[in-house]
């Protein structure tokens, strides 16, 4: 299935799908077309009995810039007219306040990602470039991380939108928790071998190379007897629910709401994040993100 925002090209007869999220003029911001498309193509790969292994990555530079915030695209298709998406007359859309923004986010930001974290089959999320705020969701609700050797992961929606995080909370499982307080309190980012050493990563490839290696790495997985690969899957997963993973993925996704609203009631615009005026930099012209260091005060810029 190709949509207008996402490619699926099958290998190995079938054995492996790679869905690439193909929107690199815009650094494959995330619109609700491409979600919802990404939605059809992860659930048409587990329906599909040939498929073992499901590979998520992003065509050009970077892997995704997160979330859309004001592109043509988002605009268009949040606004009655032709281009308007269905979903911004259902799901939640049609309600007013809190409870609109709550139930959209439920189920395009945070309801989707632990539904593709659960998919039945073995994922692998391919990455380059910087992976930031929303990025970091998409990477997450996948089983292996592969990555580019210039990759790069923050979450700067502490610092940038007075925000306490994204809409899936899973900084403290992936992080550690006093990392990920760290690095929302300042906003700074770890490089690719900080995120190998802590595990989030598998492996670290030349970015030139990333498509052909991670393909290799998959078919590695793809060759494992699919019960064992999706009883090894369930047994970490079901492990980490017993651990407090689900619970707290909901709590902080209500922490989350709060936090939106509090904005939406402090500029009373309805937009609920943070503006210039209440202290932090406007996103689209704040500097660079800078390299978490362990002996300064204050990183300094690396590129
Ligand atoms: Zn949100």
């Amino acid at each position: 299935m190709d949509g207008k925002y996402v490619v699926t090209e099958r290998f190995d007869e079938g054995a492996i799908v790679r869905i690439t999220l193909n929107r690199p003029e815009a650094r494959n911001a995330q619109n609700r077309g491409m979600l919802v498309e990404l939605g059809a193509a992860f659930e048409e790969a587990e329906a599909d009995d040939r498929v073992r292994v499901v590979i998520l990555a992003g065509a050009g530079p970077l892997f995704t810039a997160g979330h859309d915030l004001g592109s043509k695209a988002d605009v268009a298709e949040r606004t009655p007219g032709p281009q308007q998406h269905p979903t911004f007359t259902s799901h939640g859309a049609t309600r007013v306040g809190a409870e609109n923004r709550m139930l959209q986010e439920w189920h395009f930001y945070f309801q989707n990602t632990l539904r593709w974290r659960n998919l039945r089959k073995i994922t692998i999320a391919e990455v380059q470039g910087t992976v930031y705020a929303a990025g970091l969701m998409l990477m997450w609700c996948c089983d292996l991380i592969v990555a580019a050797d210039n990759a790069k992961f923050a979450d700067v929606v502490g610092t940038r939108l007075g925000m306490c995080g994204i809409e899936y909370f899973a900084h403290p499982w992936e992080f550690g928790p006093r990392k990920t307080k760290e690095l929302m309190l300042t906003g700074d980012s770890i490089d690719v071998d900080e995120a190998h050493r802590l595990g989030m990563v598998s492996k670290v490839f030349p970015a030139a190379e990333l498509p052909e290696k991670t393909l290799a790495y998959a078919r590695r997985i793809a060759s494992l007897p699919t019960m064992a690969a999706l009883l090894i899957k369930e047994s970490v997963n079901q492990t980490m629910d017993n651990m407090g993973f689900y619970n707290g993925l909901q709590a902080c996704f209500t922490l989350h709401q709060l936090n939106h609203a509090h904005w939406a009631e402090v500029r009373g615009d309805g937009v609920g994040r943070a503006r210039p005026e209440d202290g932090v930099p406007d996103w689209r012209t704040a500097g660079p993100v800078l390299p978490a260091v362990r002996d300064d005060v204050k990183a300094e810029a690396d590129n």
